[in-house]
């Protein structure tokens, strides 16, 4: 028995690496179309013919520069760990594109197998590709495959088990990068001799490509080997790219990159790939982005699209909502029936049911959209909206890149800060991806959902689609120009420029859009029942501690008691004032308690956006995690309620408010949307800025500019409609 053989696939992202991926090992994984999302190593293990085989899922890269973390993981995977096989996934309907990272698997002298992935769709579009052609003129194995039904996986497997027998890595390829680079590259190499360190790891011409290319990390390694020499070579880099400069006013990245699509552009014309078909037809997905994409149609379509997504969500989740909401009415009742008054009575009622209720009830809401959205992702709608969004960007001084964490974060609706945070890592300018770190927040993410929903149910019941529509426009209007103005004021400076590929539209499957669902419903209910509830517990404490003193207590006691002797003939009047009595004593619990006391004092200020104390209570919540504002919400108004027989929903209690109408509603919820990040988030963007200073101002920045447009808002909605 031989030991166990480590193969890494990777390839560009969206290669089908994680379908073939699942296909070899057999386990769960998530697909999904987006870099940044997944960063993290995936592995799994094979036997075939008796030889144990661990696969890892490297990260989809374009490149094998230092300029994204998904770069920097897969290269430093394949170099540190030297996998037995690295498996290059390449889409074969866009061969072109995807040999151009093959070529630096193939610099770096690796054990390589090119599995050339998705031949259906290939066929499909008549392309005829010489596997047999390929391989001999790259010298490394190529085996055609289809990922989805596992076409050719035996094939791909004994090829593997092939390479990794041999025992001599093959000879890493030469590709002439002109003149002038290759002048540098003879003058660099000698010094390069002397380190030792990394001659075990890296090929010696790669090293200096890498130097031209102006490579972070490698240049740190070169510093760390001989510092002196590190300094010859640079200086050298520095020339021969001044020269080009002068010369041909391009920097050497440019000049690398031509040279290696030249050779593929070569390597494809020597007859590896023909086509049974007229040349240049246009394919259904460039088809469909001439209009998807159009320049007018575009944002046209997008619009339509979004809001077929909200109204989608609501008219389906509608009455699996109100089945919820009783189901949670009915289960307060039986716990009322059931236990004795007392603390931990209150706490369930109150803290658990309302609390968790609140937050629970928006399973179906955020279920059918995160439906939605997995089918415009799996798609590859999403790409497009990015691609389209590239252009307005630019003007808001932000960068192509920056749409895809604004997305992740909800910019459609329903994503998440923290991911939408680190995913700004592949933005290359230190200022667009500041920029970039701070408006992402804005974005509706999967928290602020429901409350934006519990709101919009409450006051604006009839449009919920629309008000829903308009919530995300805001945000992302509200996001650019705050961008706009950091880039403005403090991230002043150029912007770069972006290039993006748009990945084919593929048919999503049922099984892909349904474990998505059911992956990001299922991390929001557990989030739910376990941060969520521990919050949720303790500010109910918050709420009911300290109790009244015992002669307030007293005091009411004693109201009732003069009540029931006055009113005892009229059995109907007498119950109504004792529910009024209990309703001004919950309410004074309330005030009393420590929660309270933070909501009375800061109801100073926030009384100018028409926000009351008990709403105050749970902003300063919301601080934890957006989702406790319902949490918070459902226990001060249930706190307050007196009679659980009519007690209704949230969003009908709210309604029925006297305090609440229309437009605090709306300042309210714009506050909501706007305010300080939530602290997890605030935490992560500390650690990406690099410094708290970044976190503070995000904070502040937030919730000074969320504050003044809740004012606004409410003052002058209150002038127009309210009198
Ligand atoms: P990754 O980004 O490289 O991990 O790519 P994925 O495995 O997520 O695949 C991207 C998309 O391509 C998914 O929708 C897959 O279902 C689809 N796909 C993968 N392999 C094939 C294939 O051989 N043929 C076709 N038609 N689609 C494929
Ligand atoms: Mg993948």
């Amino acid at each position: 028995m031989h030991t166990t053989i480590t193969a890494a696939l990777a390839g560009n992202p969206n290669s089908g690496k994680t379908t073939l991926f699942n296909n070899l090992t057999g386990s769960r994984q998530h697909v999904g179309n987006y870099p940044g999302i997944t960063v993290e190593q995936k592995e799994g293990c094979r036997l075939h013919h008796g030889q144990g085989i661990r696969f890892i899922d490297l990260p989809g890269t374009y490149s094998l520069s230092a300029y994204s973390v998904e770069e920097l993981v897969a290269r430093d995977f394949i170099v540190n760990e030297k996998p037995d096989v690295v498996i290059n996934v390449v889409d074969a309907s866009n061969l072109e594109r995807n040999l151009y990272l093959s070529t630096q698997f193939l610099e770096l002298g690796l054990p390589l197998v090119l599995a050339l992935n998705m031949m259906d769709v290939a066929e499909r579009r008549g392309m005829l590709i010489d596997c047999a052609k390929l391989e001999s003129l790259l010298g490394v194995p190529v085996v055609p495959i289809v990922a989805r039904s596992g076409r050719g996986r035996d094939e791909l497997l004994n090829a593997l088990l092939r390479v990794a027998a041999e025992n001599t890595p093959p000879q890493p390829l030469h590709i002439g990068y002109g003149a002038d680079l290759e002048e540098a590259l003879r003058d660099i190499q000698p010094l390069l001799a002397g380190c030792d360190t990394l001659h075990h790891l890296y090929p010696e011409r790669w090293l200096g490509v890498k130097l031209l290319e102006n490579d972070s990390q490698i240049i740190e390694k070169v510093r760390a080997c001989s510092p002196e020499d590190a300094e010859k070579m640079l200086l050298r880099c520095e020339e021969v790219a001044l020269h080009l400069q002068r010369t041909l006013e391009v920097y050497p990245e440019a000049i690398i990159a031509d040279h290696r699509y030249g050779y593929i552009k070569s390597l494809l014309r020597q007859g590896v790939v023909s086509s049974s078909q007229v040349v240049d037809r246009l394919y259904t997905s460039d088809r469909i982005d001439r209009v998807v994409t159009h320049r007018f149609l575009g944002p046209v379509i997008m619009a339509l699209v979004l809001f077929g997504l909200y109204t989608f969500t609501f008219t389906f989740s509608a009455s699996m909502v109100g089945w919820l909401e009783q189901f949670f009415i009915l289960l307060n009742r039986g716990i009322d029936q059931a236990m004795a008054d007392g603390p931990l009575k209150s706490m369930l009622m109150s803290g658990v049911v309302d609390g968790m209720g609140g937050v629970l009830g928006f399973v179906p809401i955020i279920m059918f959209m995160f439906f939605g959205i997995a089918v415009l992702e799996d798609s590859g709608y999403l790409a497009r909206v990015a691609f389209m969004m590239d252009r307005i960007f630019h003007f808001f001084g932000l960068h192509g890149s920056s749409v895809m964490p604004l997305i992740i974060s909800g910019g459609i609706a329903g994503g998440c800060a923290v991911p939408g945070v680190m995913a700004t890592r592949t933005l290359r300018s230190p200022k667009e991806r500041m920029a970039t770190l701070l408006t992402v927040p804005f974005m509706n993410c999967g928290a602020k959902l429901p409350v934006l929903t519990l709101l919009i149910a409450a006051f604006f019941s009839s449009h919920q689609a629309w008000y829903m529509f308009l919530a995300t426009v805001a945000a992302w209007v509200v996001a650019l120009c705050a961008a706009k103005l950091l880039r403005l004021t403090v991230l002043r400076g150029e912007s770069t420029p972006f290039v993006m590929e748009l990945p084919p539209y593929r048919f999503p499957t049922v099984k892909g859009l349904l474990i998505h669902t059911w992956e990001r419903t299922w991390q929001y209910i557990k989030k739910a029942g376990t941060v969520i509830l521990g919050i949720s517990i303790l500010l109910w404490a918050l709420m009911t501690y300290p109790g009244l003193p015992e002669q307030r207590t007293a005091a009411y006691e004693s109201q009732r008691q003069q009540v029931e002797s006055q009113q005892a003939g009229n059995v109907d009047a007498l119950a109504a004032t004792l529910l009024e009595i209990d309703a001004a004593q919950a309410t004074e619990q309330l005030r009393h308690s420590f929660a309270g006391r933070i909501g009375t004092a800061l109801e100073g200020i926030s009384r100018f956006a028409g926000i009351d104390w008990r709403t105050n209570i749970a902003l300063v919540g919301g601080f934890a995690a957006k989702e406790v504002i319902i949490s918070t919400l459902g226990t001060a108004y249930s706190l307050g309620e007196v009679n659980p027989e009519q007690a209704g929903s949230l969003s009908q209690r709210l309604a029925a408010d006297p305090k609440w109408n229309p437009v605090s509603a709306l300042a309210v919820l714009v506050f909501i949307m706007f305010y300080a990040p939530c602290f997890v988030t605030v935490i992560c963007i500390a650690k990406e800025a690099g410094s708290w200073k970044w976190a503070f101002f995000s904070m502040a920045f937030n919730t000074v500019f969320a504050f003044i447009l809740a004012v606004l808002i409410y003052q002058i909605g209150s002038l127009l409609y309210l009198h």
